[in-house]
């Protein structure tokens, strides 16, 4: 090549032929891969690649990526990255054919009737997670993650050609628009990551790490390696000097069939670093990590102790995951030495098996079954993954897909750690895990009724996190429950997703006993008596609660999602109590200029709307303090105006027939209702901090406190009682709700009327 020859002649010279650059031509990335699969496949195999190659070749003719090469050059750059985890011939298939069924007019029959079955699934699962776009929404994110999750599940080489496939776009970004590049980049951190980790494919983990690193910090990642690259001759000189001492001091301990090498760490794992630990990077000086590969798992050890001879280990940094394999099964011995300069090092020990597993992650596996065993059962190896069955199982527990989403990215992206019991049982937790977390870990009867807890021996509190190698001791008590606040340290979506649960039950008894509790009042106003309920009346309950069943109506109600009232009027029209005379409502509380009146209160008559009388006087019943919001009844007094009762109050029922007169609570404004007197009963263990809590959950709901009272029971329990101002019953309802919530708050009951003082 005559490096003087213009660059014009060279360019006219290709035009004719549209030569393609060697990386870019189709058919020179096809033979490279070809060779790759030569070096693992038997010969008869590959026909089928050539085969799938046509067939993708061909559909894809017309198109071309954005860097206008040939868009096959994408399907077959997939292909063989996953040569690189020796992957099995019909996920290879599936990664050459994976965009002909979404882009082009090749369909899954003509897949299945070409490749067969088994590849046809995959193609079907690829296409269907293509779809998924993660970033659009937090409730389209989880639940499409939900789906991503299941395609995995229902065989993992879906997952790992679309791991391969997102490598290779990352590695393309470069014709994309910014914000698209900076939406893929993010999405590959947070999600595609993560994953690779966790199915051990470090490999491809570290690459997409780099290039999403690239992609969103570019200045830190061009200064990183930058100062990496500076420095590199006299890196290879340390890194040859180390391996060499370990080599020869091996040798002399009979360790003469291994392989120790050195290799720099990857750039995101450097900025991690210097993020989590708060260094620049001239103070990193484990940047490289050393590798000594043995023949079985007792010569580990013996190196293990040949090193730990050589050079003092840095305490707390050995790391046993032979005994205790991560999730992704990676095994191997972790430690990092001091050397004599002074400059930690760190190095891994393991078996060529080992090393092998930790280069292809679960590819490891169809690697092994290539020989004998049949192709395409990805579910074989499910088992061995005990975390993607537990996420399994969530899938099946957990409906609300954002809930989904959290356990998911809890446990599947977290560092673990292990402790134990007192017996000596390991228990796996991630990283930052409580002793909360392992008692629910253990079993969620211990979990539930935990009261405290000991590590090696002492006694900690429950929200303290947990060290690898703790011996985690759970004290537990009968009459323990689950609080809120408990949610507010546990860590692990099991614990997480217990005490949810339980609180959930908890407060759904409470909420349906409330519920069935303000139905059977209005009912009573209806005619009807809940506990003589007829299947036929029943059913126009739930109808119209928009519920399957009438208990779901108890409980819609106790949340104050369904107004009993409204729900009687349109379920049981002809038993509406009847309107004595006109039929005109005049709102009485809405005509009285709120906001230019000083002296009128805003809610002198309370927004209570009478039904054929004009301008009249509203008092509110002291026997049962009615609140907006709530069924009332009107009774004419003399001279005094109409006295409006609850609907329910016991001495409205003695009051004359004759007098009564139908009102209700005009629909205005939280601020114009004016301000009302409830009551409150709380029974609480009688410990320090609650009255405080109680009284604060009143305030934060808007309430106004005007007196309270707190007494001992002769069983230790403290009733508080509160006269408060508040709106109306909704606001009550929250204000029991939250109250309820508080730890040791055994019961919150609303009190008709005054009992303070009386006592
Ligand atoms: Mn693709």
């Amino acid at each position: 090549m005559n490096s003087n020859r213009p660059s014009q002649t060279d360019s006219t010279q290709k035009a004719p032929t549209a030569k393609l650059p060697v990386d870019q031509d189709p058919d020179v990335i096809y033979r490279e891969l070809v060779g790759n699969l030569q070096a693992y496949m038997r010969e008869e195999k590959l026909d089928t690649i050539q085969k799938a190659y046509q067939f993708a070749a061909h559909h894809h003719r017309d198109q071309k990526r954005r860097s206008g090469e040939p868009y096959i050059t994408h399907p077959l750059a997939v292909a063989n990255i996953l040569t690189s985890l020796r992957i099995d011939i019909a996920s290879i298939v599936a990664a050459i054919l994976h965009d002909t069924v979404e882009d082009t007019d090749a369909t899954l029959e003509d897949i299945e009737r070409e490749f067969g079955q088994d590849v046809s699934n995959l193609v079907d699962g690829l296409t269907k997670i293509s779809k998924i776009k993660f970033r659009s929404s937090q409730e389209r994110l989880a639940e499409n993650f939900r789906k991503m999750v299941l395609a995995m599940a229902q065989d993992l080489r879906v997952i790992l050609v679309k791991l391969a496939d997102r490598l290779h776009n990352m590695r393309t970004l470069d014709n994309l628009a910014q914000v698209k590049r900076q939406r893929i980049a993010e999405e590959t951190l947070e999600i595609y990551a993560p994953l690779a980790n966790r199915l051990g494919l470090y490999g491809i983990k570290s690459e997409m790490e780099d290039l999403c690193m690239r992609e969103l910090k570019y200045e830190l990642y061009r200064d990183i390696s930058n100062k990496v690259q500076i420095k590199r001759a006299e890196r290879e000189s340390y890194i040859a000097d180390v391996r060499t001492i370990l080599a020869n001091e091996l040798a002399k301990y009979g360790f003469t069939n291994l392989v120790v090498y050195g290799r720099p760490k990857h750039f995101y794992s450097i900025y991690k670093k210097m993020v989590e630990r708060g260094l620049e990077f001239e103070d990193i000086h484990d940047l490289f990590a050393f590798r000594i590969i043995v023949d079985n798992v007792k010569d580990c050890y013996e190196a293990l102790g040949v090193v730990h001879a050589m050079w003092k280990p840095m305490p707390g940094r050995f790391k046993d995951y032979i005994a205790m394999p991560k999730a992704n099964l990676y095994q191997s011995l972790h430690t990092t030495v001091i050397r004599p300069n002074g400059e930690p090092a760190e190095i891994q020990i393991r078996t060529h098996e080992m090393n092998q597993t930790c280069e292809l992650g679960v590819a490891a596996h169809w690697m092994y079954k290539e020989k004998n065993a049949p192709q395409g059962s990805g579910n074989a190896d499910l088992k061995k993954f005990s975390w993607l069955r537990q996420i399994m199982e969530w899938q099946k527990e957990i409906k609300d897909p954002d809930e989904f989403l959290e356990a998911v990215k809890v446990d599947l992206f977290q560092e673990e750690i292990f402790v134990f019991t007192p017996k000596g049982d390991v228990i796996q937790l991630p990283a930052g895990a409580t002793a909360l977390d392992f008692a629910f870990n253990v079993h969620t009867k211990i979990g539930i009724t935990t009261v405290g807890a000991k590590v090696n021996g002492r006694m900690i509190p429950i929200k303290k996190t947990l060290k690898n190698g703790d011996i985690v001791e759970i004290l537990t008590a009968p009459h323990q429950k689950p609080g809120k606040d408990w949610l507010s340290f546990v860590t692990t979506s099991k614990a997480r997703n217990k005490i949810r649960s339980y609180l959930r039950s908890e407060q759904r008894d409470r909420s349906r006993a409330l519920g069935k509790e303000m139905l059977a009042q209005e009912l009573h106003h209806f005619g009807l008596d809940f506990d003589k309920l007829k299947s036929a009346e029943i059913e126009p309950i739930c109808r119209f609660g928009k519920e399957s069943t009438l208990e779901d109506v108890l409980v819609a109600i106790g949340y104050g999602k369904v107004n009993p009232n409204e729900l009687l009027s349109r379920a049981f029209p002809a038993r509406q109590p009847k309107v004595p005379e006109k039929t005109e409502v005049l709102k009485q509380g809405s005509e009285k200029p709120r906001t230019t009146s000083g002296e009128k209160k805003s809610g002198e008559n309370g927004g209570i709307l009478v039904h054929g009388i004009e301008n009249v006087l509203i008092n509110f019943a002291r026997c049962c303090h009615p609140l907006p919001g709530e069924t009332v009844v009107g009774f004419i007094t003399r001279g005094r105006g109409v006295t409006v009762h609850r609907g329910s109050c016991p001495r409205a029922l003695d009051l004359d027939p004759q007098r009564r007169v139908e009102v209700h609570w005009a629909q205005e404004s939280e601020d114009s209702r004016g301000q009302h007197a409830a009551f409150l009963r709380v029974t609480a263990q009688d410990r320090q901090g609650v009255l405080a809590e109680v009284t604060s959950a009143i305030s934060a709901c808007g309430a106004n406190i005007q007196r309270a009272q707190i007494r001992v029971t002769p069983d230790l329990s403290g009733i508080l009682e509160f006269e408060m101002t508040l709106q109306s019953l909704t606001q009550l309802q929250a204000i029991i709700r939250k109250v309820e919530s508080i730890p040791f708050v055994q019961k919150v009951e609303r009190m008709s009327t005054h009992r303070i003082n009386k006592k």
